[in-house]
C-alpha cells in the first residue's frame, strides 16, 4: 500500500531528538526551531517525560472512559493551576481539531444556535471552521457545512458586532495569535471589546490557544496578556510533546451530561502521563518565564536584521516577513545550515521553538542567518 500524499517532504529522516536539537538517519544534527508545529514544548526527548512515560506504558496504556482514571483528574489539577483556570473544567481529546470541533458543539448546544464567527487568515484544523490555507483551488472553505462560518477582517470590531446583531450567532473562535495565517496578534482592545460583545449577546467566546498557548506567548495562554477570561479554551499541541493529546477547558456556566461529548481514546492513560510530565518539566524549569525572556531577546535580535521586513509575534512565536518568497532561504537555513524553521504563506518564516531554547542558540541561529543574508 503507498502513503496517500498529501505532504510535501524534505528529503530528510529525523531519527533522534535531544532538547532543542534533531538528528537525521545520516547523523547530522539539526538546530529545531519549529519543534514540528509547535509541538515540541519541553525539548526532545527530555528524560523526565520519557521516564514517566515508559514507567506507564510497562503498567497500562489504555483503558475506555467507562472507569475511573485518576491520570485525567491528576492533569486536570495541574493544568487548573498553572495556567490560572481553577475553576473551569477539563475535557480531554487527541487533537487540536477535535479539541476545537468539541468547542464549536459545546456553544451550539449551550446557544441553540449554529452560526460561528471566526477570522479571515485563521486556521482551526480540519474542522467546521475551516478555512480556505492554500493556495489550491481545489481546497475551499469552510470544508464542512455542519456550522455556518463568517470569516470577518481581524481586529475589526463593527464587523463582529453587526454579525452578532443578527441574534443567530452561537460562537467566536479566534486564535490566541494567529499561527497559520503569519503569525498575526491580535489587538488587546479588539480582544476585550470581543469578550464584552460576548458577554452582551450571549455568544460564546472560543479562544483557539493550540497553537499559541502552553507557555509558548511568554503567559500561559497568549490571550492572557490582554487579560480576558474567554468561555472556553482549546489547546493542543505542546500539551503532550509530541504525545497526542487535546483538550478544551471549559468555562462553570456550561452543565455537563451523560453523553454530551464522547470519545474512545480522548484521555487515556499515556496521554494523561505525558500530558502531566509535561506540565511538571515546564513549572520545575520555569519554561513559560524562559519562553517569554529568551522570546523577547530573540525578537529585539531579529529586529536589528534590516533584510527583514517585520518581525511579528511573542514569546517564542514569532514571525519574519520578508518582501520576497522566502523558500531558498528557508532551504538554506536546512540544508546549509542544518536550522529548521517552519513558514506561514509564501513570505513569512515561522519560528515556534522548543519553550527551553537557550540565549546561546539565538546567537547562533542570529550569527547564521545574518551569514546567509548577507
Ligand atoms: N488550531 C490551530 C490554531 C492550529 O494551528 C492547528 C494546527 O496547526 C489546529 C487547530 C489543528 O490541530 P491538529 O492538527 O492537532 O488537529
Amino acid at each position: 500500500m503507498k502513503l496517500f500524499d498529501v505532504y510535501p517532504l524534505f528529503n530528510i529522516e529525523i531519527t533522534a531528538g535531544k532538547g532543542c536539537h534533531t538528528y537525521d538517519s545520516q547523523g547530522n544534527e539539526y538546530l529545531d526551531l519549529y519543534g514540528g508545529h509547535a509541538v515540541i514544548s519541553i525539548g526532545h526527548s527530555h528524560p523526565y517525560y520519557v521516564r514517566k512515560i515508559t514507567e506507564q506504558a510497562q503498567k497500562l496504556v489504555f483503558y475506555s472512559n467507562s472507569v475511573i482514571n485518576s491520570l485525567q483528574q491528576q492533569l486536570a489539577d495541574k493544568l487548573g493551576r498553572l495556567s490560572g483556570y481553577d475553576d473551569y473544567a477539563l475535557f480531554l481529546i487527541n487533537s487540536g481539531a477535535e479539541a476545537n470541533e468539541n468547542a464549536l458543539k459545546l456553544a451550539s448546544f449551550h446557544t441553540g444556535k449554529k452560526k460561528v464567527i471566526a477570522f479571515s487568515k485563521s486556521f482551526h484544523g480540519r474542522t467546521s471552521a475551516a478555512v480556505k490555507v492554500t493556495d489550491n483551488p481545489k481546497i475551499v472553505a469552510p470544508i464542512n457545512d455542519t456550522f455556518e462560518v463568517a470569516f470577518l477582517p481581524l481586529n475589526q470590531i463593527e464587523r463582529v458586532e453587526a454579525e452578532v446583531a443578527a441574534g443567530d450567532v452561537c460562537a467566536v473562535i479566534i486564535e490566541g495569535i494567529q499561527g497559520v495565517g503569519g503569525i498575526q496578534v491580535p489587538d488587546t482592545q479588539f480582544l476585550k471589546s470581543l469578550r464584552e460583545i460576548c458577554t452582551q449577546n450571549g455568544v460564546v467566546l472560543i479562544l483557539d490557544e493550540v497553537q499559541s498557548g502552553y507557555g509558548r506567548t511568554g503567559k500561559f495562554f497568549a490571550h492572557q496578556h490582554a487579560g480576558i477570561r474567554p468561555d472556553l479554551i482549546t489547546v493542543a499541541k505542546g500539551m503532550g510533546n509530541g504525545f497526542p493529546i487535546g483538550g478544551v477547558l471549559i468555562s462553570p456556566d456550561f452543565t455537563p451530561a451523560y453523553g454530551m461529548l464522547g470519545t474512545t481514546f480522548g484521555g487515556n492513560h499515556l496521554a494523561c502521563t505525558a500530558a502531566c510530565a509535561v506540565l511538571d518539566v515546564m513549572e520545575n524549569e520555569k519554561l513559560v518565564e524562559n519562553a517569554a525572556t529568551v522570546g523577547e531577546y530573540l525578537i529585539s535580535e531579529l529586529k536589528r536584521i534590516p533584510q527583514i521586513k517585520e518581525v511579528r509575534g511573542k514569546g517564542l512565536m514569532i514571525g519574519l516577513e520578508f518582501d520576497y518568497p522566502v523558500k531558498e532561504l528557508r532551504n538554506k537555513l536546512l540544508f546549509e545550515q542544518h536550522i529548521f524553521t517552519g513558514a506561514s504563506g509564501t513570505n513569512v518564516i515561522r519560528l515556534l521553538p522548543p519553550l527551553s531554547l537557550s540565549q546561546k542558540e539565538v546567537n547562533y541561529f542570529i550569527d547564521r542567518l545574518k551569514h546567509i543574508l548577507t
